[in-house]
């Protein structure tokens, strides 16, 4: 029998960022490479994100949007035409500068994302009103060279995501999108991580590098720290102008056109992993797991037919979902319970022969770890009764989790105190640079986080301006 079997050596609440580093390695979804910062997705994390995926693209596809695929590399006078943006990503840009032994004439960006490389073709390929809406999507992989400590699926300088890039004759066009796009995202996050987040603008600091504003789903960790989800920019005429985006309108005139960039990215992953995983491993939103239900046969060599006949019996029963039947001969039962539960797999079936001598398995939900016997003809209706309310479970939790964190604070001293808990304040703002230059100064490094839709009242949490909003801020993952 295998001996090795692996175990989580650091407990969640006692030491969050060890536990999660452990959990990645051991229940197989990650691993180091030799590039600083570059992670491996191995294939149970990698199908996780094909789900992601395909659910998005699903409903992307169904409001319109189509997919291309433009170049990796973006030539420097391209990356350079608009000004904020370049900004904001110049210090984290890798750059290719030689190929072979010849050095480039021009060196080359590898995309920190796409806009540079995308819109000169926009401007070429739109002349006119009815070019109108161009609505593109491409699934990709992007680079940012960052310096902070890297964390698999978190942070890490390479990662993989979704890059909407839309064009539209108005702004009022651009900006009806936004909440079908929000909307996307949100269920996403629900209906396949399990997981709730808050949708605002950012505030005028904070908004993506060359973007009139941005709207994010921001969600708070298990850690006491907020984490920025799925994101929708609207960037109004600014790339537009610097790119030459223009179209002739229905009476001839000349006018710029209006666009949208928007994104979900594999951090989704550590989120869930992060929000819903225990001290015995991953916890999976049953949607997302690559094995829904583990039947695990316990026989000796006289029942070993017997009980494996009853086991295919059951998968059969289950067509409709990921069953693994874990038949290896090379591990023991109780080595097996232990992956089941490392690997967070939402269902464990256990058949012995006794069991199908009495017509039952013994089941156990992953989150709850109770075993319950149960009919083998009522295992179908059983399973798909736990897997909806290990969902409800998972949710509720995240939703709890948020709701919990938040406190509405007045001043300084009540904002100083909610940041000092590891909470996240909901503070009356102005909504600039200065007051939001100070909120990270005299927090030790918290930001706002977005902006809610709660009605602002009272002055700024640090000037005598009246709030014109009420912003989330927490210290940010
Ligand atoms: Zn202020």
């Amino acid at each position: 029998m295998a001996k090795d079997n692996k175990v989580i050596e650091v407990k969640k609440d006692e030491d969050i960022s060890k536990w999660y580093t452990d959990l990645m390695q051991k229940s197989e979804l990650a691993d180091y490479s030799d590039v600083s910062g570059c992670m491996v997705f191995r294939p149970d994390s990698y199908f996780m994100w094909e789900i992601i995926q395909q659910a998005t693209d699903k409903k992307f596809k169904e409001i319109g949007l189509k997919n291309a695929y433009f170049p990796l590399f973006i030539p420097e006078k391209f990356l350079a035409k608009e000004e904020e943006h370049v900004e904001g990503f110049a210090p984290e840009v890798a750059w290719v500068t030689q190929a072979g032994d010849t050095e480039l004439s021009e060196r080359l960006a590898v995309r920190p994302t796409s806009e540079t490389i995308m819109y000169p073709s926009y401007s070429k390929w739109i002349k006119s009103w009815r070019d109108l809406p161009l609505r593109i999507n491409q699934w990709n992989n992007v680079v940012r060279w960052e310096f902070k400590h890297p964390v698999a699926f978190m942070r890490t300088r390479e990662f993989l995501w979704n890059e909407g890039h839309t064009v539209f004759a108005t702004k009022e066009e651009a900006e009806a999108e936004k909440d079908q796009i929000i909307d996307i995202y949100t269920d996403i996050l629900k209906e396949y991580c399990c997981l709730y987040g808050v949708a605002g603008k950012k505030s005028e600091k904070e908004k993506f590098a060359g973007a009139e504003y941005t709207v994010s789903i921001e969600m708070f960790l298990p850690s006491g720290k907020a984490i920025q989800g799925p994101d929708f920019h609207h960037d109004g005429q600014n790339f537009a102008k610097a790119f030459d985006i223009n179209f002739l309108d229905k009476e001839g005139k000349k006018e710029f056109a209006w666009q949208n960039t928007f994104a979900i990215t594999t951090r989704v992953l550590g989120i869930m992993i992060m929000t819903h995983g225990d001290d015995k491993g991953l916890v999976l939103p049953p949607k997302i797991a690559p094995t829904q239900v583990v039947i695990i046969p316990i026989f000796r060599e006289d029942s070993k037919e017997t009980v494996l006949d009853e086991c295919t019996k059951i998968a059969d029963s289950l067509k409709d979902l990921r069953v693994f039947i874990d038949d290896r001969d090379s591990y023991s039962p109780g080595w097996k319970f232990n992956q089941a539960e490392l690997k967070g797999t939402p269902i464990r079936i256990e058949i012995g022969p006794r069991d199908v001598e009495n017509n039952q398995v013994v089941m156990v939900r992953r989150d709850k770890g109770e075993k319950q016997t149960v009919k083998i003809e009522d295992v179908k209706e059983t399973v798909l009764k736990e897997i909806e309310d290990l969902e409800t479970t998972l949710y509720d939790n995240s939703k709890k989790l948020f709701e919990e964190s938040v406190v509405e604070v007045k001043d300084e001293n009540e904002l100083m105190k909610v940041i000092q808990d590891k909470k996240m304040a909901l503070a009356p703002f102005c909504n600039q640079d200065d007051c939001e230059d100070w909120i990270k100064d005299k927090t030790g490094g918290a930001t706002t986080r977005n902006i809610s839709d709660k009605k602002p009242k009272g002055k700024c949490v640090q000037c005598d301006k009246d709030a014109t909003c009420m912003v989330y801020v927490a210290k940010a993952y």
